[in-house]
């Protein structure tokens, strides 16, 4: 029997993944590999939700947000008994390897499947919230920034029209990458992550300062991370006397067409992954350093730390007066 390698997508969804799925199936075929999609995440390898993938199954999935092999979290899959039930059925499919697109939950996973199941696996870090150590990039961080970007445009027109204070909660789970790039970009008089320390009353002086030369409209960025965003808008508001209004983001920052940038990672990565599971390597994880596709084991990618872009956070306070 043709030997097969099995795609699935884990966790949070996240736009590119649909191209990742493309990029894996595609780069698979070339080898003369059977593709298999695996739908909902370890619970479809578990439940043998299954699709086989050709060629043109992936057609017109580039462009598209979210994944069509869906998602899903499983429970069960931190039990041993479940994770060799899993690398059976991978062994019932002939799969000689596995990629698994998602964020560090999903890597640990797919290093048990590699460890106790001995399935061959491939991580692919795909996560709006940038927050996987052994990787400058993950799939979908671009698209989230931008349509969070894009909110904060609109936000920030009403918000010049009637002389207010906006936060703006975004996503970004424990970490402050989103956060930070956003505020940056978005010109936002403060920005506060769960990295940095803050201090409100700081913060509510550089408001009532700037207020006072004559600026009108201040975005503040709050990132989830924070866990604070309604506390943080009344005191803003009880400090500096002028009135602010919190939006939380939320979802939709996890949806839309992805951008050039993640579509172009995505690829890369999923290419990547066919690549080392038909060169027999196993539990990896594929990453961007320096602009290029690298790969590192799992468990020491787990173990990694990722140190936060203070110098950004610095020249993004200075700036914005
Ligand atoms: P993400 O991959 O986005 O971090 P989760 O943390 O929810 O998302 O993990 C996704 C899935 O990965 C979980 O539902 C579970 O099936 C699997 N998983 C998470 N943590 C572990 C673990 N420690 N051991 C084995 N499998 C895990």
């Amino acid at each position: 029997m043709q030997k097969a390698i099995g795609v699935l997508t884990s966790g949070g969804d996240a736009p590119g993944m649909n191209a990742a799925v493309r990029a894996v199936t595609r780069a698979a075929i070339r080898k003369d590999y059977r593709v298999i999609g695996i739908q909902r995440g370890y619970n479809g390898l578990l439940n043998g939700e299954c699709i086989e993938l050709n060629c043109r199954d992936v057609s017109d999935i580039i462009q598209r947000g979210g994944t069509i092999l869906y998602t899903a979290r499983c429970k069960e899959f931190i039990q041993e008994e479940y994770v060799k039930k899993a690398a059976e059925k991978c062994r019932e499919l002939n799969m000689e390897g596995l990629v698994v697109i998602g964020g560090d939950g999903s890597f640990r996973g797919a290093a048990d499947l590699s460890r106790i199941g001995g399935i061959r696996c491939v991580g692919l870090p795909g996560t709006i919230d940038n927050d996987i150590q052994c990787t400058e990039y993950t799939i979908g961080y671009d698209t989230a920034m931008n349509t969070a970007l894009e909110m904060i445009d609109k936000i920030r027109d009403t918000s010049q029209s009637h002389d207010r204070c906006s936060v703006v909660e975004v996503m970004g789970r424990h970490a402050g990458w989103i956060a930070l790039n956003v505020a940056m970009a978005a010109g936002a008089i403060a920005c506060i992550t769960p990295e940095m320390p803050y201090d409100i009353n700081a913060i509510a002086d550089k408001i009532i300062k700037a207020h006072e030369a004559q600026k009108e409209h201040f975005i503040v960025v709050v990132a989830e991370g924070v866990e604070n965003s309604e506390g943080i808008t009344k005191q803003l508001k009880e400090l500096t006397g002028i009135e602010t209004r919190l939006t939380v983001l939320g979802h939709v920052q996890r949806g839309g067409s992805p951008t050039v940038r993640d579509r172009v990672a995505a690829s890369q990565m999923g290419y990547h992954a066919v690549e080392l599971i038909s060169r027999g390597a196993t539990n990896r994880v594929v990453g961007l350093k320096d602009n290029k596709i690298i790969d590192v084991d799992i468990q020491e990618a787990l173990a990694m730390k990722k140190p936060f872009d203070t110098e950004l956070y610095r020249v993004c306070n200075e700036i914005t007066f």
